[in-house]
């Protein structure tokens, strides 16, 4: 809460009542000096001041110990001074309430100035009329009850008195009172505290001071000359350069040397005839300059105040500029922002490298004329656009759309657009678009879904089978007529269509981890690998293997390859042909290897040469069984080393030639 710190801080330590009802006593001893001649009033000074501060820095109430002891050192100084008993109630009884009467209207005018209820410093000139108006109807209030009390013990009447009463506590209570609030409000702000001058040079400080203690000198030594307005000078000065504190400090000394060498009889004042009224100038020449030098030195703070805010604003904003840039900047989707007129305000790389345009070719005519289609390639309509639609106050999410980029290709993106605060000044709607580039993501689903729907569909196919023999073995079983024979027949279908489930699963597996499982790439014997398989496969009499270049590739994957290659060339003959297969390579190019599998099978038709790479393609499937998905397991194996496989026609004449390149190893 604001507040607090200025009401627990001002809670000052009962010492400090005791203090300052202490030093209301030595004022008092001092001020017994003076040869004014005062209409019978005990001249006190500055008594007004004292009292308010110390009830402000105890944060004290009317029905406290504090009362009592202000009342008992204004009466103790009231004695001092000589007071005639009935007078010195009077006074006492003044001085007391003045000061309770100050301190309520200062928590009433300005809660927010440290002491009364807030914790700011007197830093503004906005707050100096209700700050000074509730010192000043507190201290008039004072007079009126001290002169009216003082005239009706003496039934004399003294209108100057009750003036020179009000001009002593009002400007003992101006001085006093708002140095005291800003050096308590320095000392307790929060580390750091900042400088106590200002930001002012300390040399112009003590150079402002050196002038001050000049120009009052000569003024007060040269008291037959009219010297007094150059003073206002000094006030000047330390109001427009330094800090309120400081400015308020140099009110306090230049206040009480005044008062003090004018109740000591020097200077212009004490030069005037009626002593009273010398006092009575000095008093209001004081109120002026305390005026002044606040009026001035506030200004100078909430100025400084000000710009510092500004500077703190201007700083803040480019920091929040910095921080867009490289957030929109490092963004991997594209973003613009674009109003109802087209223009473009904002837009990252990401939305032209998606685009395949430079920065500056990105504009609205651009991205539109590249973006009119849905995902599955209809037009899409105007006012379907996401932009328009967010443009129009509606927010889109995870539309679908085909670009065309710069160089042709297309891609596919997921675009959402959602409605941006309206820009009032210039009359515009905005949105904020935000597009990623899911072609491979939108491929693979599009391929996971045929995917499931064939797998689907070919474990279904055993499946049924197995359904259909085992229900009939149950029907047959039922009505007794179950044969041995029949039996086998149909056991024998049932593990047939088991295997192809189980061959199916397997082949799936290995799809998967195909694609899945990470490279592990190192120097790769080609012609070994094709040795083990065909042992394996007991088919070393059909398979000839001539040297092959090592190649760089995951071993693990390119003896999948070569398994399944070996694999169909051994079941893709014509009955009664004994398979005969030759694997070769040779350095192609200065990176790659090519290798050969040369078969004298069936042969593929030059129709399906594409296709028996694709998952569940199959070009012979009446004669032979096959889940389909071994080509396509080679291909994607090939192309994630960077290689590339075609089959052709065997030009040795019947068969086939699996020819597929991988990286060399030097
Ligand atoms: P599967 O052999 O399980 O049917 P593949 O993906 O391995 O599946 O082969 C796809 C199709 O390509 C096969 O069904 C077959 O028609 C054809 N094919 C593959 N290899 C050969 C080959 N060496 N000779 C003739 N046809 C082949």
């Amino acid at each position: 809460m604001p507040g607090d710190r200025g009401q627990t801080r001002s809670r000052a330590h009962p010492g400090a009542a005791v203090g300052l009802a202490g030093c209301l006593v030595l004022l008092a001893f001092l001020a017994r000096q003076p040869s004014l001649d005062s209409p019978g009033f005990a001249t006190v000074w500055p008594s007004g001041g004292i009292g308010v501060l110390w009830f402000v820095l105890r944060g004290a109430r009317l029905r406290s110990l504090d009362t009592l002891l202000l009342a008992a050192a204004m009466a103790a100084a009231n004695a001092i001074l000589g007071a005639d008993p009935r007078i010195n109630a009077v006074f006492a009884g003044a001085a007391v309430a003045q000061t309770l009467l100050a301190v309520w209207l200062l928590r009433r005018w300005s809660p927010e100035l440290w002491g009364c209820g807030g914790d700011r410093p007197l830093d503004r000139p906005r707050m100096l009329p209700r700050y000074g108006g509730a010192l000043a109807v507190a201290m008039a209030t004072g007079a009126v009850l001290g002169t009216a009390g003082a005239s009706a013990v003496t039934g004399d009447y003294e209108p100057v008195a009750g003036l020179l009463f009000f001009g002593r506590t009002l400007v003992s209570s101006l001085i006093v009172v708002t140095l005291g609030i800003l050096v308590g409000e320095w000392l307790t702000r929060p580390r750091p505290r900042g400088s106590l001058i200002g930001d002012g040079p300390v040399v112009e400080l003590l150079a402002a001071s050196v002038f001050t203690s000049a120009m009052y000198g000569l003024a007060f030594a040269l008291d037959d000359l009219p010297l007094v307005f150059p003073l206002l000078a000094a006030t000047v000065w330390f109001g427009l350069r330094f800090s309120t504190l400081v400015s308020a400090a140099h009110c306090f000394v230049v206040g009480v040397a005044t008062q003090t060498l004018t109740m000591t009889g020097y200077g212009p004042f004490a030069a005037v005839e009626r002593a009273d009224i010398g006092s009575l100038l000095a008093e209001f020449y004081v109120a002026t300059i305390v005026a002044t030098g606040l009026a001035l030195s506030t200004g100078r703070d909430e100025r400084q105040a000000l710009s510092a805010e500004l500077l703190r604003t201007q700083e803040e904003t480019l920091y929040q500029i910095s921080l867009r840039e490289a957030v929109i900047g490092s963004m991997k989707e594209g973003l613009f922002v674009l109003d109802d007129t087209g223009e473009l305000l904002v837009h990252n790389a990401a939305a032209a490298d998606i685009f395949g345009l430079a920065r500056e070719e990105v504009d609205w005519d651009a991205l539109a004329e590249r973006s009119g289609r849905w995902a599955d390639g209809s037009t899409v309509d105007t006012p379907q656009r996401p932009s328009l639609r967010a443009l129009a106050g509606e927010a889109v999410h995870d539309v679908e759309l085909l670009i065309t980029r710069a160089d042709g290709t297309e891609r596919v993106v997921s675009v959402s657009a959602i409605p941006l605060p309206r820009d009032e000044v210039r009359r515009r709607s905005r949105a904020l678009v935000i597009f990623r580039d899911i072609s491979t993501e939108h491929a693979r689903r599009a391929e996971l879904a045929g995917f499931a729907g064939v797998v689907a569909h070919d474990l279904r196919n055993p499946l049924a089978a197995i359904d259909g023999w085992t229900e009939m073995i149950a029907d047959e079983l039922e009505t007794g007529t179950l044969s041995t024979d029949l039996a086998r027949d149909f056991v024998s279908r049932v593990r047939s269509s088991s295997r192809r489930m189980h061959d199916l699963i397997r082949d799936l597996l290995a799809h998967a981890t195909s694609s899945q499982r990470d490279l592990e790439v190192g120097p790769v014997d080609v012609a070994g690998l094709v040795a083990e398989v065909a042992a394996a496969r007991h088919a070393e009499p059909h398979v000839l293997v001539e040297p092959v270049p090592a190649v760089l590739a995951d071993p693990v994957l390119v003896r999948q390859v070569l398994d399944n290659l070996i694999g169909n060339a051994l079941k893709y003959v014509a009955p009664g042909v004994e398979p005969e297969i030759t694997v070769r390579g040779c350095r192609t190019d200065a990176r790659m290897v090519t290798v050969q599998v040369a078969d004298n099978g069936i042969g593929i038709p030059a129709a399906e040469r594409e296709r028996v790479f694709d998952e569940f393609h199959r070009a012979h499937f009446r004669d032979y069984e096959g889940s389909g998905l071994g080509l396509s397991i080679v291909r994607r194996i090939i192309l994630r080393h960077d290689g590339t496989i075609v089959v052709r026609a065997n030009p040795a004449g019947q068969g086939s030639v699996f020819e597929f390149t991988l990286p060399a190893h030097d």
